[in-house]
């Protein structure tokens, strides 16, 4: 029998492009990022529940809400 993968959907953040604004981590709901290393925000993925808010929020546009092997 095939074993089904679950899908979940989380945030990812393209790191080249974000600025470290940290407008991302004070509408997160689960207080999921931090701004690592004061360079760029990380998503910690085992709190994110994919919401999406965070990537409206991102005045660069740089978090991207995907699909994600759970
Ligand atoms: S998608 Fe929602 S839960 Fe996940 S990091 Fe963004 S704001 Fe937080
Ligand atoms: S809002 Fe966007 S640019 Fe600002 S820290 Fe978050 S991901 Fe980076």
């Amino acid at each position: 029998m095939e074993k089904k993968i679950r899908k979940k959907k989380k945030a990812f953040v393209s790191a080249d492009d974000c600025v470290a604004c940290g407008c991302c981590l004070k509408v997160c709901p689960r207080n999921a990022i931090e701004i690592w290393h004061g360079i760029m925000a990380r998503v910690d993925m085992e709190r994110c529940i994919g919401c999406g808010k965070c990537a409206k929020e991102c005045p660069a546009s740089v978090i991207v809400i995907q699909e994600a092997e759970a």
